[in-house]
């Protein structure tokens, strides 16, 4: 409205206006395909920088002065819908799903039919009705590709909100105006729409940038903490969340419990199947490790045929846990890529109640162990000795928990008294 009044007055200068739009819109259009042209890996940039080139061909038609372009008003339209289509398309690309390019460009082929029909004429209230028809689908599905996004950075979810609506007000507004305002102001919508363009170009490339930047930095991080072969953590990443859940549990007087694991006689299997085959028992002990253990335990590759994870379990129930992980490996190992292998696996456990972190001790009473599962005929777990000074640890621990119950008990009875003599009154 404000647009509309702005223009009318003479404030607002409409070639001028359309212009500018179409200068920057193609310049940023520009700027993500020369983004994409050095990152190749991200396509989403080359369909977003299109979508931009084909949205400042659509304002440029729209505003082309005649008599030096004359197309059908339907041509300009369609190719907003094509640039909605591929922005579409990118999201959809840049958070690794499917492309739909015939759905790009559904939405232009639709129009350009529906046009042909009598009484949907250029201006018409039916035809601008279906134009934001059109337009709002694409928002709606542009928005649940977005909030679909699982790994939900800041970037994300600010992109979630904010492209989407800047999408609806940069195309839905314009569309409003030339049906439901007034001759005189409706006239306007193409200014409106020139100013809206910049507004959106400039705030959705920002954000684009800004997810490409977040997609490399958790792509890199991904890639340095990861193994490789089985996507389980590195030995890295693995001492890293270790330190952290044991001075977590350590500080809540709670144990942790390191369970090591070597594959048995693994060069054997080497020797007799082949590097390959020895390849695809590893990855199947590294599903197995999925498997058998909670989303909230660690688990890692420490390196060649040895595995580690650690559990918030005292050592009673990490047994549970080094005993199904060998039992189901047991079975899981007896033909791998249908070859008869029979892999099994030991393991050593050593359990902490200690708040402050180290891993290498709990690494070192827990490889002690594992040699003598190995020793003692392999295919079972043995358990580290406690640990030195346990029994005080433990102590202090269970003091500490008993206090903390004691505050809650009293602080519940606390509460007690007002509900005692409301029942003594009644
Ligand atoms: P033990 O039961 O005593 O553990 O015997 P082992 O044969 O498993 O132990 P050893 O340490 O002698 O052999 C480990 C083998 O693991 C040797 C190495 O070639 C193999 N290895 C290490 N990394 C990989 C890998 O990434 N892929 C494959 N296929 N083999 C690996
Ligand atoms: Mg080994
Ligand atoms: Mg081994």
């Amino acid at each position: 409205m404000l647009v509309a009044a702005a223009a009318q007055q003479g404030l607002l200068d409409i070639p001028t206006l359309v212009f500018a739009a179409v200068c920057i819109v193609g310049f940023l259009g520009l700027l993500l395909i020369t983004t994409w042209l050095r990152q190749r890996d991200v396509r989403a940039l080359a369909w977003w920088g299109s979508a931009y080139l084909i949205g400042a061909a659509a304002v440029a038609l729209w505003g082309a002065p005649d008599p030096h372009v004359k197309l059908p008003p339907e041509v300009p339209e369609a190719l907003i819908f094509i640039a909605c289509g591929m922005v579409w398309n990118g999201v959809r690309l840049f958070h690794g799903r499917r492309l739909w390019p015939l759905a790009a460009f559904a939405g232009a082929i639709g129009w350009l039919i529906l046009c042909q029909i009598p009484g949907l004429e250029a201006d018409s209230q039916a035809r601008i009705g279906a134009g934001a028809i059109v337009v709002a689908i694409y928002t709606f599905f542009i928005a649940y590709e977005m909030s679909r996004e699982r790994r939900k950075s800041l970037y994300s979810k600010t992109a979630a909100i904010l492209v989407p609506c800047l999408y609806a007000g940069t195309f839905l507004l314009p569309l409003g105006m030339r049906a439901f305002l007034p001759g005189t102001y409706a006239a306007h919508w193409l200014t409106a729409f020139a100013l809206e363009s910049m507004i959106y170009a400039v705030g959705t490339a920002f954000i684009v940038l800004l997810m490409v930047k977040d997609h490399h930095v958790h792509f890199y991080r991904k890639a340095a903490t990861t193994d490789g072969l089985t996507g389980l953590l590195n030995r890295r990443a693995f001492l890293e969340a270790a330190a952290k859940m044991q001075a977590a549990q350590g500080g809540r007087g709670e144990p942790v419990t390191l369970l090591m694991f070597d594959l048995d006689k693994f060069k054997s299997i080497n020797d007799r199947f082949g590097h390959a085959t020895g390849d695809s028992v590893l990855k199947v002990f590294a599903q197995t490790m999925l498997s058998s253990t909670r989303a909230s335990d660690i688990v890692a590759r420490l390196g060649g045929e040895e595995f580690v994870a650690m559990v918030p379990e005292t050592k009673e129930d990490a047994c549970h846990v080094a005993e199904r992980l060998r039992a189901n490996f047991e079975a899981a190992g007896v033909t791998v890529d249908d070859i008869a292998i029979g892999a099994t696996v030991s393991s050593g456990l050593a359990t902490s109640y200690r708040a402050v972190a180290d891993i290498d001790a709990l690494l070192q009473r827990a490889d002690e162990a594992l040699y003598r599962a190995k020793h003692e005929g392999r295919n079972r777990f043995r358990c580290a000795d406690e640990e030195p000074g346990s029994e005080q640890v433990r102590a202090l621990a269970a003091a500490a928990r008993q206090k903390a119950a004691g505050g809650l008990v009293r602080r519940w009875v606390a509460r007690r008294p007002k509900a005692t003599a409301a029942v003594a009154t009644v």
